[in-house]
């Protein structure tokens, strides 16, 4: 730390991103990526012109990419706002919605970065234990006089809220921001995105880097009514107008042309999720009911820590966090039909090892 840094940011303990290594190549299963790639008319669309009208800046209103999303969501251009992968969006929220005197509400068990972004921006945050199951009790988000964030499915458990209880959440706090995380939702969630012509205190986040494979190219967009997106754009303007690259924004155009390549993926996915989940249960271990790209699971008997460490040794990367209520557990993306066969038969050595 310099000794010029300003005083507000001294405390500030940053994100901490799933380590990429480069000592070995490793079997990444630590950060959710998918395990394809792009579909084959993304991998053409980039031309030898648009690298070189790269000297001209990119369109600010994104248009041609929003109206694409906007029909595919079946909402309006003006309910979208893209940005720089969904954190970005996320930090506008707390920026835009968050008041320093009432502050924002979100799980114990959650993602890491919101944390984070309310420190940042110097809010106060209220943490809402989940149950000793790892499930939200909506009851316990009636009329909480704060902005709201809810991953839906939550990371890292894995677990999904009905679309019943979103509502529920956003009917017993009008007066507040909700803002849904649907980082993972194309993975068996419900989506709230068709909720926002009947509520203007919900705002849905999601994001291309998960089941749309472009955690590279960082693109997100915030979905709501268009007071709300209005907002956000406010912010926006006043920070970076050229968030999305021109290439990121011709990428994006492709990905939902092709989006059934994209939901075959997801499908892949799916039927690699149930795989492992049986086979994890059949070796011994205690899996949480997942509707996302990953397995949140545990042995009982066997720290997390250990696994993953012996994981790491023979080359497969897993997550494991050490706070105390999950550090029994790992979390683990579903890789390609081999990337699972080679996960399950280490963790049979590994076990058969520590046990
Ligand atoms: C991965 C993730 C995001 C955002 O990722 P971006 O790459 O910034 O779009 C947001 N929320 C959750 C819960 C995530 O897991």
């Amino acid at each position: 730390m310099s000794r010029f840094l300003s005083e507000k940011y001294k405390k500030l303990d940053a994100y901490v991103p799933g380590e990429q290594p480069k000592d070995k190549k490793y079997i990444k299963l630590n950060t959710n990526e998918l395990p394809y790639g792009p579909s084959p008319e993304v991998l053409k669309c980039i031309t030898e012109n648009d690298i070189s009208d790269l000297n001209l800046y990119p369109d600010p209103n994104c248009t041609d990419l929003v109206t694409i999303i906007a029909k595919h969501l079946k909402v309006k251009p003006e309910n979208i706002m893209l940005t720089n992968g969904s954190d970005d969006a996320l930090n506008f929220s707390f920026m835009a919605f968050c008041d320093k005197n009432t502050g924002a509400a979100f799980p114990d068990l959650t993602y890491g970065f919101y944390s984070v972004f309310a420190n940042l921006n110097g809010i106060d945050y209220l943490e809402i234990p989940l149950e000793d199951d790892f499930t939200v009790d909506v009851n316990k988000y009636v009329n909480l006089g704060r902005t709201i964030f809810i991953a839906n499915p939550n990371a890292p458990t894995g677990i999904a809220l009905t679309l019943d209880k979103i509502r529920f959440i956003l009917d017993n706090n009008k007066d507040n921001v909700v803002i849904v995380d649907e980082a993972y939702v194309d993975f068996g969630g419900e989506s709230a995105t068709r909720l926002i012509d009947k509520y203007d205190n919900l705002l849905v986040i999601q994001t291309f880097s998960k089941s749309k494979a472009l955690a590279g190219g960082r693109l997100g967009y915030a979905v709501g009514c268009a007071e709300l997106i209005k907002d956000l754009n406010l912010l926006r303007f006043s920070t970076n107008p050229y968030n999305i690259d021109r290439l990121t924004l011709k990428i994006g155009v492709e990905t939902i042309k092709s989006i059934k390549y994209y939901e075959r993926c997801c499908e892949f996915v799916m039927d690699g999720r149930k795989i492992l989940t049986e086979e994890l249960e059949d070796m011994g271990f205690v899996v949480l009911p997942s509707k996302t790209n990953f397995v949140f699971a545990k042995f009982p008997g066997i720290d997390g820590e250990s696994i993953y460490l012996k994981l790491k040794e023979r080359g497969i990367l897993v997550r494991h966090f050490k706070n105390e209520r999950i550090k029994d557990f790992n979390r683990i993306s579903i890789g390609n039909g081999k990337e699972i066969a080679t996960l399950i038969d280490t963790l049979k050595e590994i076990i058969g090892e520590l046990k």
